[in-house]
């Protein structure tokens, strides 16, 4: 049976995984940091990048890999490189082709501290981050873009707006200047997007959200689309002789899977943020039910954005799953299969009441988090986006009432009883 073939939710619980006969039916946990050799010979090939198997975890781990190729197998990639969180995805993904002098196209409706890693560190190694509303026009974010850009940046739901973005557009853009288009796809997983089949090149996740799905482990995955010509005179670093790794060209000797290969062998190998194998072991496992969670998170977060909207104590509600949503025509598009767990909304009264809202709730908790399995609330602007001024909070939409809800997958009827006997609180 031809895996690619199998349906999302068979590879999230079989992919990439068959033990030899008499071997552990469940991924093995493989909790090393080394691998033995027999000979000298072999461990310099395995140097050489001659021979795929793992010489230090910071690399690669057997266990990690299984989780590496089941995340590519279901975004339908060439290969991935899992991390130690979100932000260190994030950051070796764009530092792998990124350096001094260079700039990026970053839609400003993204995570904060995708945000601030982009707008200030960045900023002090010298990379320009030229940020956008994502719904401008296609003319419009090529008219920022300079001949220094090398990436278009979103986030496929963005957080925490809710707002889903329009890949055609992302994609015309980087076409058109010959640059990829950098997806973080944390919100929607390949379960409800897949971003390769509407022309990004390479897919980020921070799987401490969804993919993980229960909050017990911190971690990220780089998945490389393979459909990328890095060869066009743009990216010197992936075709020129890497001098730190014995003169390698990573586009002639890995070609489709050299983004991936170098973000492995040079950026992960020099800056380590590499996951321990048990969380990549917890991920794994919590994968194996993400189709069966993002169906439920969906369903439920329509379920209760529609409480939301009809209820006299809350101001506005904004869910792409509306059909009053300014993004439920893009949802409609790329999200067929439901809108994922995540929306704002407004509670009557403005900023202190949304305060006593959060402080009234006895089931839904107060965390700093997103996209687990429990129903959980955050002021962002008084905690994710607190870095940010109130003309930059502004620019992203953030407004000083807005709660940002991650709709978990309880029953609704428990989720929204809670909300009633808060919002009685504010009245
Ligand atoms: N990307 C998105 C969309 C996120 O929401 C987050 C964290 O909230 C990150 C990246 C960073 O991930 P992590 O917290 O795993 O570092």
């Amino acid at each position: 049976m031809d895996k690619q073939n199998w349906e999302l939710g068979t590879q999230a619980v079989q992919g990439e995984y068959w033990p030899d006969n008499a071997k552990a039916r469940v991924v093995p946990l493989e909790m090393s940091t080394t691998y033995r050799y027999d000979t000298c010979e072999e461990l310099a090939k395995v140097f050489d990048l001659e021979q795929d198997t793992n010489m230090y975890t910071r690399i690669s781990n057997p266990t990690t890999d299984i989780l590496e190729r089941k995340i590519s197998l279901m975004e339908g990639g060439v290969g991935a490189l899992a991390t130690s969180s979100g932000m260190a995805a994030v950051s070796i993904a764009l530092l792998n082709i990124c350096k001094k002098g260079d700039s990026i196209l970053v839609s400003n409706t993204i995570y904060g501290g995708s945000y601030t890693l982009f707008t200030t560190t960045f900023k002090d190694i010298g990379i320009e981050a030229i940020v956008f509303n994502p719904d401008i026009s296609e003319e419009e974010i090529l008219g920022l873009a300079k001949p220094n850009t090398k990436l278009i940046y979103g986030e496929t739901i963005g957080n925490p707006l809710a707002n889903v973005i329009d890949f055609e557009k992302f994609s015309n853009v980087a076409k058109k200047l010959d640059i990829p288009f950098i997806v973080d796809n944390t919100f929607a997983t390949p379960f409800l997007c897949r971003p390769f089949d509407f022309g990004a090149n390479i897919i980020i996740h921070s799987t401490s959200k969804y993919i993980d799905g229960h909050a017990v482990a911190l971690g990220g995955i780089i998945v490389d689309g393979g459909n990328f010509n890095w060869d066009n005179g743009k990216f010197p670093e992936l075709v020129e002789p890497d001098e730190s790794y014995h003169g390698v060209s990573y586009v002639k000797q890995f070609g489709k899977s050299a983004f991936i290969s170098k973000a492995r062998v040079q950026i992960m190998r020099n800056f380590g943020m590499t996951p321990s194998p048990f969380n990549s072991w917890l991920i794994n496992l919590g994968c194996e039910t993400l189709h069966l969670r993002m169906r439920k998170h969906s369903d439920n977060a329509l379920k209760i954005a529609r409480y939301l909207r009809d209820s006299n104590m809350c101001e506005w509600v904004k869910y792409p799953g509306l059909e009053e949503n300014q993004y439920y025509t893009l949802a409609q598009k790329y999200l067929p299969n439901g809108c994922s767990g995540v929306m704002t909304f407004g509670v009557k009264g403005g900023r202190d009441s949304a305060r006593k809202f959060i402080n009234s709730l006895k089931m839904v908790a107060l965390v700093t988090h997103v996209a687990d399995s429990r129903t959980c609330v955050l002021q962002p602007a008084s905690t994710t986006h607190r870095q940010l001024s109130d003309d930059e909070l502004v620019a992203c939409g953030i407004s000083p009432d807005m709660i940002r809800l991650s709709v978990g997958i309880e029953e609704p009827e428990d989720i929204i009883a809670d909300f009633e006997q808060a919002f009685e609180k504010c009245r």
